[in-house]
């Protein structure tokens, strides 16, 4: 049973974030997959305008090397109903820094999000949480919103445990008046759909989730900074799961990882993503 004070955050609208990971393989295809979700989402802003009020908002996360010509594509196209963003950033700004990519060239190229502490960072790469907290610090001061994503390996009073100390540590030196500016992302690794044995989260986890996350966020910043803290799931969302996650569990949006990958599966969860 969820609870009845679970709200959608105030004033906002479902985000709906494509995390394309490592993929695809060639430019060709990445560019491929970007404009049928772009003409596919434009379809869908006929009937149903984005980021007028009523709406959605959309963020496609490329690998960092599609970025600038997806990004100038978008543009190119005059289309507002669509913004891109990176899965990754540094912490500094440029300098001897082999192999990484500031928050400034990202917000250079027209990226307007940044996903931090993805749960597969954490593991392959050795992401710590005062990594992540430099990473958000750095996003911010760029004026690139992070999606910070919150991962539970465990299920129950674990991974509660695991989440407050993931946020507590982003959150450091972080300022009351930022929270309006941070995605907060429910990612329980156990529902990612390329985990082994992966298990697809109902609508009551991912309000448990929720719950939670906006409970810390009270712990550090206060009541009222947490109501309006925007909170969205990730773990094997698709276009039939959607509208459960966003309508019942009043998530503030979805993370989507494989389905992003498929754009008619894409752009349906888009449509069905309504609060
Ligand atoms: C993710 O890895 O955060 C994710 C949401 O992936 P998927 O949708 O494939 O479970």
């Amino acid at each position: 049973m969820i609870s009845k004070t679970n709200q959608i955050s105030n004033g906002v609208k479902p985000l709906i974030v494509a995390n394309w990971k490592c993929n695809p393989a060639t430019m060709a295809e990445a560019k491929e997959l970007f404009d049928k979700i772009v003409e596919g989402v434009a379809a869908l802003e006929k009937g149903e305008p984005l980021h007028d009020g009523t709406g959605r908002e959309v963020v496609i996360c490329p690998p960092f090397v599609y970025l600038a010509t997806l990004g100038a594509s978008a543009f190119a196209k005059s289309f507002g109903g669509l913004r891109i963003g990176s899965q990754d950033c540094f912490w500094q700004e440029k300098g001897a820094y082999t192999g990484e990519v500031s928050p400034k060239m990202l917000k250079d190229l027209g990226c307007q999000y940044v996903i931090l502490g993805h749960s597969e960072r954490r593991r392959n790469f050795g992401e710590t949480d005062e990594m992540i907290n430099k990473k958000i610090k750095a996003a911010l001061s760029a004026r690139l919103t992070p999606i910070l994503c919150l991962s539970s390996a465990e299920r129950g009073a674990t991974a509660k445990e695991e989440m407050a100390i993931q946020l507590r540590g982003a959150m450091v030196g972080i300022e009351k008046s930022d929270i309006q500016n941070i995605v907060f992302t429910y990612e329980p690794v156990w529902a990612i759909s390329t985990t082994e044995a992966c298990v697809v989260a109902t609508p009551e986890n991912t309000a448990e989730g929720k719950i939670f996350i906006r409970e810390v966020i009270s712990e550090l910043f206060g009541k009222d900074t947490a109501e309006s803290a925007r909170i969205i799931y990730g773990g094997s969302v698709d276009s039939k799961n959607i509208s459960g996650f966003i309508k019942d569990a009043k998530m503030d949006g979805a993370l989507v990882g494989a389905a992003s990958l498929k754009p008619e599966e894409f752009v349906n969860a888009v449509k069905n993503a309504t609060a």
